[in-house]
């Protein structure tokens, strides 16, 4: 019997591939981590660094590799893009990183029948929604970390408002990840009780603000963000290859549910290693349904925009 250890692919070897590529090496969540970018002494230059560390943890290896080696790997982690510059939106970068998706796509054409690929690459809604068309994979094979930073960023201003860890907080910011992901204060819960009541309409308002700036915050301070969308990778594959069916609000494709159909947005899901288990459906109250589908009207709006430039040439 052949023995094939465990692998993750990382293509696109810039601040958030190298910072998951650490996170994931620090984890021991694979045998191999291959990094994969066009910039070739980028690559190098990061394996380089994340090889002298490995003596400290319990991961076999960190090699460069080319896009075709992503075919046989148990996680393709797409972080290639231009990223956000200052002032500048998510869905502005479309143009340019679906380009740079479908160039990498090209290469995936004979990927493994039972690779994950988990996208980060921004607009990462649409992004997502486009390598679904591209790759030849199960739908539910294709992920975007989607809400998963913007959820975590909720829960920690809640932990720190009620003075608790963002562990025992519980709740999401569901649709878009960029301007029109909301905060679905009917889905929070601290240790076991509803808040939304103890919250008011002001300080509600101001944390939805401070969630949907929290990027363009540090953009402006530190040029990029990556720490944060690092781990939260690391933990969307550690459920990933752990087989743990933890539901987290990653962008995947509704097919129907809540009436959104041609499209990726967040919403709480079961994972697990063949992907997507289910799609773990909310009542939602007024407005979070309305919030939804707004958000899905604005991604279906950028995703024909780019049909229409296409076609225009
Ligand atoms: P970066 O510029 O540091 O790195 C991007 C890397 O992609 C570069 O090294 C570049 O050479 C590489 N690349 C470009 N085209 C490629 C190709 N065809 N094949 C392989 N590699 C290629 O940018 P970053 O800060 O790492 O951000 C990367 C992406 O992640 C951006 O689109 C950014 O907006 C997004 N991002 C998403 C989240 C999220 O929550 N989903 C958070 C932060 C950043």
């Amino acid at each position: 019997m052949e023995i094939t250890p465990t692998k993750i692919a990382v293509i696109g070897a810039g601040m958030v591939g190298s910072s998951f590529a650490f996170a994931a090496m620090l984890k021991s969540l694979a045998a191999e981590i291959i990094l994969i970018d066009i910039d070739q002494a980028r690559e190098e230059g990061e394996v380089m660094d994340l090889s002298h560390g490995l003596l400290g943890t319990d991961t076999g290896g960190v090699r460069r590799g080319e896009l075709t080696d992503a075919n046989n790997a148990d996680v393709v982690v797409i972080t290639a893009g231009a990223p956000q510059n200052p002032g500048q939106s998510r869905i502005e970068l479309l143009q340019t990183n679906s380009k740079i998706l479908q160039s990498i796509t090209n290469e995936l054409q004979n990927i493994r029948q039972d690779t994950i690929v988990l996208i980060a690459s921004n607009p990462v809604d649409i992004i997502t929604h486009l390598a679904r068309q591209q790759l030849k994979l199960p739908q539910e094979q294709i992920i975007g970390s989607g809400t998963y930073l913007d959820s975590s960023r909720f829960r920690s201003l809640l932990a720190t408002r009620f003075q608790t860890s963002p562990k025992s907080v519980h709740g999401y910011v569901l649709g878009e990840h960029g301007d029109t992901g909301f905060a679905a204060w009917s889905t929070v819960t601290i240790g076991g009780k509803p808040v939304s009541e103890l919250v008011g309409e002001e300080d509600k308002n101001n944390i939805q603000n401070d969630i949907r700036h929290a990027a363009a915050e540090i953009i402006q301070r530190k040029k990029a963000t990556y720490y944060g969308i690092a781990v939260m990778l690391t933990e969307i594959t550690e459920t990933i290859l752990r087989d743990q069916h933890a539901i987290l609000p990653l962008s995947v494709g509704p097919n129907g549910m809540y009436g959104i159909s041609d499209i990726s947005l967040s919403l709480p899901v079961a994972l697990g290693r063949k992907g997507i288990e289910k799609i773990w459906e909310l009542n939602l109250p007024e407005p979070e349904m309305s919030a939804l589908q707004s958000s899905a009207n604005v991604l279906k709006e950028a995703l024909a925009s780019l049909g229409a430039i296409s076609s225009d040439g």
